[in-house]
């Protein structure tokens, strides 16, 4: 690694202020150690988020699950009131990666860092939830912008973010072997408004899908996710699988999701 500061404040409004002024939040430094000890990332100062209490908390509020940016993967898996309102986002949380990577990963680092294989954002995306930041709420439709981009602006800082509780929800994917990564995830959210299906692993980044969210809505089976078509063309295609494959996993996986949801 190259050569830098650490800071490790005990409040949010010191880590807003060493962040306004060039700092890097560190969560649980899941991607962000891994890219400085390659040397693809070099900040001159770290800001542990690690020492924020309030960071961490977990509540329900009325019909809203409110989970801050600091809530590890495993914390999220165990944690009850997660268990009980939202029981696919546990699932979810529960099933990242390995033991290690769900001690130390954080939901805030995995929505800003926004890996296109990520799981979280699908979740984000497919509940419409928002993300809390330092500085403003930001709508799940709106914050994710492909490849590891996102809506936050420097310095800006996730502090929580709030998911609406779904009727009915399913999180499939289908882990790469070696990562755990999903190759292709599909996460299914039912609401009263509609139904929303968030696609991770197989584009630039993570996508809702149309077609399917409009097949679903109308009939709410496997059956009729099974009848839409998943156009290919702006899908990945790398030596994990082809274009063809991602697109046969999102159908299948989406398939499998809605028996599941409907039990
Ligand atoms: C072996 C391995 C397997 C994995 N498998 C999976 C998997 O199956 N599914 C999955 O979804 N993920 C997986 N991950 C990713 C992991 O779950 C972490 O969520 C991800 O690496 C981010 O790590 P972190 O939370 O420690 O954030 P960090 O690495 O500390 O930070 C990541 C980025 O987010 C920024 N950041 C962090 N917190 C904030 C905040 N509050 N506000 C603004 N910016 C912030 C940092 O500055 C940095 O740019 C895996 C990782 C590893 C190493």
């Amino acid at each position: 690694m190259y050569a830098f500061t650490f800071e490790r404040p005990a409040s949010l409004a010191d880590a807003v202020k060493l962040a306004a002024a060039g700092g890097k939040p560190l969560a649980g430094g899941q991607t962000l150690l891994a890219s400085m000890k390659l040397r693809l990332s070099a900040p001159e100062q770290l800001v542990d988020l690690g020492g924020i209490a309030e960071l961490r908390a977990i509540k329900k509020d009325g019909n809203q699950l409110v989970i801050g940016a600091m809530a590890r993967h495993a914390e999220v898996a165990a944690n009850a009131d997660v268990k009980s309102a939202y029981p696919a986002l546990a699932w979810l949380a529960e099933h990242i990666g390995d033991r290690q990577v769900r001690a130390m990963g954080t939901i805030g680092g995995s929505v800003a860092n926004n890996d296109p294989a990520a799981c979280y954002p699908s979740a984000v995306l497919a509940s419409g939830a928002t993300v809390v930041t330092s500085k403003r709420e930001i709508a799940a439709d709106d914050f994710f912008q492909g490849l590891f981009a996102t809506a936050l602006e420097e310095g800006e800082l996730i502090t929580a973010i709030r998911f609406p509780i779904p009727k009915r929800a399913v999180y499939e994917k289908l882990r790469q072997k070696a990562s755990h990564f999903p190759l292709v995830g599909v996460f299914i959210a039912q609401y009263d408004a509609g139904v929303r299906v968030a696609v991770t692993g197989a584009g630039s980044g993570v996508f809702r899908h149309k077609g399917l969210e409009d097949a679903l809505n109308k009939d709410f089976s496997a059956k009729s996710a099974a009848s839409v078509k998943i156009d290919d063309s702006e899908l990945n295609s790398d030596l994990h699988a082809s274009a063809a494959y991602r697109a046969n996993l999102i159908s299948v996986l989406t398939q499998r999701a809605v028996a599941k949801a409907i039990g």
